[in-house]
């Protein structure tokens, strides 16, 4: 080792120190991205498989790095979960999601509900008040709380199931609508679920993306749209790539569908112009 180079003997050292300065700078970097606020929400369209009509958008959030270019949640979201960093950022994409929804707004069928999907982190689902908090944003911006979705997911819930019931509750009476993300990758028990009041299940992509090829997996999404349709809630299907998954889904019972057989998730303007042509 010692013979590779003026520092030859240093390469374990670099690594670490390449390690340790990757985080560091990651941590600046994600400081000043929040300070400067460098993200932009793009929008991926939700459609009705029955009727193959738009339903409504999540909203997924991206980073415009100034030297990195566009960076996606998978590689900042855990980093901002450890790191103390998720709660001001859940803030700014709160106030950002709202911003367009009410930007939404003109390009909207008075008579055709459109609903905007965010995601709920862990941290920002179990802080002080969550639910009033929300509930107060949206009379601040004047947006009708059925317009809006709040994605969880399974594993998180279950850390503190009794809080989770309360504040699901809280923001269900309110009106706002609850699914349960990434379902199938947790743990909660049928009989949780059972009185789970939550409107949805998004069945996780992973089982959508093999049902074609595995019976198992078929199996499993069956198996959760009979438990749904029982508990009578809705099941979202993300992950759709092809024409013969949306059919087969369909088959199965699913209600709800997203993902790149439809589009990719679009900037604002994209998504608006992908809904005056999907109409
Ligand atoms: P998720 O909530 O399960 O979101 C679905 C992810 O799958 C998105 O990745 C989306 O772009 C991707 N996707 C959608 N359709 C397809 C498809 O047909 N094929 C494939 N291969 N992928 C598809 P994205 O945007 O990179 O987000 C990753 C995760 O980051 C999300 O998973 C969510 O857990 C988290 N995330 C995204 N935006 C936010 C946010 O604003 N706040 C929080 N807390 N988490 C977010
Ligand atoms: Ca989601
Ligand atoms: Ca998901
Ligand atoms: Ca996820």
């Amino acid at each position: 080792i010692k013979s590779r180079g003026r520092n030859g003997v240093m390469v374990y050292n670099t690594l670490f120190t390449d390690k340790v300065l990757k985080r560091s700078a990651l941590m600046s970097d994600l400081n000043l991205a929040i300070t400067q606020d460098q993200f932009e929400m793009y929008y991926q369209p939700i459609v009705c498989l029955k009727t193959d009509t738009l339903l409504g958008a999540e909203a997924l959030l991206r980073w415009h790095h100034p030297t990195r270019g566009t960076v996606a949640p998978g590689e900042f979201i855990a980093f901002a979960e450890e790191n103390n960093l998720i709660l001001e950022l859940s803030a700014l994409v709160f106030e950002k999601c709202l911003e367009d929804a009410l930007r939404f707004g003109p390009h909207l069928h008075k008579n055709k509900p459109f609903t905007l999907a965010i995601n709920v982190s862990s941290q920002e689902f179990f802080s002080e008040d969550y639910a009033q908090k929300v509930t107060a944003k949206l009379e601040d911006f004047a947006i009708a709380p059925s317009m809006i979705e709040l994605e969880i997911t399974e594993t998180y819930l279950m850390r503190n199931p009794h809080v989770a019931v309360e504040t699901i509750g809280y923001l269900r009476k309110s009106g706002l609508h609850i699914a349960l993300d990434d379902f199938g990758t947790g743990y909660s028990s049928l009989n949780y679920l059972k009185n789970l009041p939550i409107d949805k299940l998004k069945i996780d992509q992973s089982f959508v993306r093999a049902c074609l090829e595995s019976h198992e997996d078929m199996a499993i999404v069956e198996a959760i749209v009979t438990m749904a349709k029982i508990f009578g809630m809705k099941v979202h299907a993300e992950g759709v790539e092809t024409k013969e998954q949306a059919a087969v889904l369909k088959n199965l019972g699913c209600d709800v569908c997203q993902g790149y057989y439809y589009a990719k998730p679009l900037p604002f303007e994209a998504f608006i112009t992908y809904m005056k042509e999907s109409l």
